[in-house]
């Protein structure tokens, strides 16, 4: 196997163990654990030491990986990538499950962020997520992480016999028509602990332990490569996985360099950043302040002078040309899958790419023997945005919006290309190593 399939093949096996947040956290820990890095607590004091490798997390859905800098601080400054640990999904509601009166239990959910509604239905589905328990410290409740890894519930859709417009312009109600059955029950079930007892069982638990939970419905079914010459990958939450994927190995092979590298993981994205662990808030900057005096105890304004030599990636997946609407891009700015990362570009800020940190990405991509693409939105068409802007404002970095080009965006199953995931490691290992 080539070391693109290899790689794309890592990343659809990491993307299937990650159904949501806490696991993918969870898994990028166990990675960094492997390569050697220490997990510190933000509540404790921190010994690091200069090309230390080290990590943090927040809420067990967000996380910083660091390798501090063997050069002085405020000369070297940081070198940033930030992706983020989130996807669209379905979300449980605190009272989960809703009996109709046809004798199905439905599981009550809301939907998290933007997901294309129609891809859910005959989808199987399984749930992940966390479940809180009672400890001893009504303050500090113990927390379990819960993935099901089975389908055990479904959308159906409508048959096209019974609606004809199923076909030509059906819209979907996000309470009335997203609710997923879970299984068939007789008159009489009673279905206030169904949720709770299964939690129980699963978590090896009491039901009585049991306080609250955070669990999303996924995609049961693994991604796999395809394609007549294997060159795409199909899986569920391409965007974001990819990134961090690609951002957390490019960080596990990376040495010590003069400047701090460091790998951000944030959570939220999907609903704008504006939480504890997304983007718009201070954990990134605290963590570098720490770092900052940390490693230069006597000089008071190293954080102030390492930011003006530090720079970020802002790294989420970009939109390539749909070959059945071509007419949705830009005349010329087209990316096509397997050509390369895409610079994205926004002249009202939805991205944070200026032509001086474009200049800086695209030198990366040359040094690494890359190519690299270019995308702005149609401009009557406002398009989506990311976390690039909200961290550079927050962290006063210059710094870049990038991605790879894929198609789907937001769909339960997404695609994009073998050959630019490989493509982006290396011009995350080559930042990496400046
Ligand atoms: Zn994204």
């Amino acid at each position: 196997m080539t070391s693109e399939k290899q790689f794309a093949r890592d990343l659809i096996d990491f993307i299937y163990e990650s159904p949501s947040s806490f696991q993918t956290v969870r898994n990028i820990k166990a990675a960094l654990l492997r390569g050697g890095f220490r997990q510190l607590n933000r509540n404790l004091n921190w010994n690091i030491e200069r090309g230390g490798k080290y990590f943090v997390t927040k809420n067990d859905s967000a996380l910083i990986a660091f390798i501090t800098g063997a050069g002085k601080v405020a000369d070297n400054g940081f070198k940033v990538i930030a992706a983020h640990t989130d996807f669209p999904a379905l979300k449980l509601k605190p009272q989960a499950f809703v009996k109709s009166p046809d004798n199905y239990l439905k599981i009550n959910v809301e939907t998290y962020g933007s997901p294309i509604l129609n891809t859910w239905l005959d989808r199987p589905l399984s749930m992940a997520g966390r479940v809180v328990l009672r400890s001893n410290n009504p303050l500090l409740p113990e927390t379990k992480f819960i993935n099901l890894k089975k389908p055990v519930s479904i959308i159906p859709n409508i048959a096209v016999h019974l609606d004809k417009n199923i076909n030509t312009g059906k819209t979907y109600n996000k309470q009335n028509d997203m609710q997923p059955i879970l299984r068939t029950v007789q008159d009489n079930f009673e279905n206030d602990n169904y949720l709770l007892e299964l939690l129980a069982s699963h978590t090896r638990t009491q039901v009585e332990k049991i306080l609250d939970f955070d669990l999303v419905l996924y995609e049961a079914t693994q991604g796999e490569i395809i394609g007549a010459q294997e060159e795409f990958i199909s899986s569920a939450r391409i965007d974001d996985l990819a990134m961090v994927h690609a951002g957390v190995d490019a960080l596990l092979n990376s040495g010590v360099s003069n400047a701090t590298n460091i790998m951000i993981c944030f959570d939220n994205e999907e609903v704008g950043s504006g939480t504890k662990q997304g983007a718009h808030s201070p954990f990134v900057k605290n963590i570098l302040k720490r770092i900052a005096w940390a490693l230069s105890p006597t000089e008071k304004d190293a954080f102030f002078r390492a930011k003006i030599n530090s720079f970020g990636i802002s790294a989420d997946m970009a939109h390539a040309v749909h070959p059945n609407s071509p007419q949705l891009h830009d005349s010329v700015l087209r990316p096509k899958i397997n050509a390369g990362p895409v610079l994205k570009y926004n002249a009202n800020q939805k991205y944070t790419t200026d032509a001086i940190s474009a200049a800086v990405f695209k030198s990366l991509c040359e040094r690494a023997k890359v190519p690299y693409q270019q995308y702005a939105n149609r401009s009557d068409i406002s398009g989506g945005s990311t976390l690039g802007s909200i961290l550079s404002s927050q962290l006063d970095f210059r710094m870049v919006d990038i991605g790879n080009p894929m198609l789907a965006m937001h769909s339960i199953r997404e695609l994009s290309g073998v050959k630019d995931h490989y493509y982006m490691k290396k011009v995350f290992e080559e930042f990496y190593k400046l």
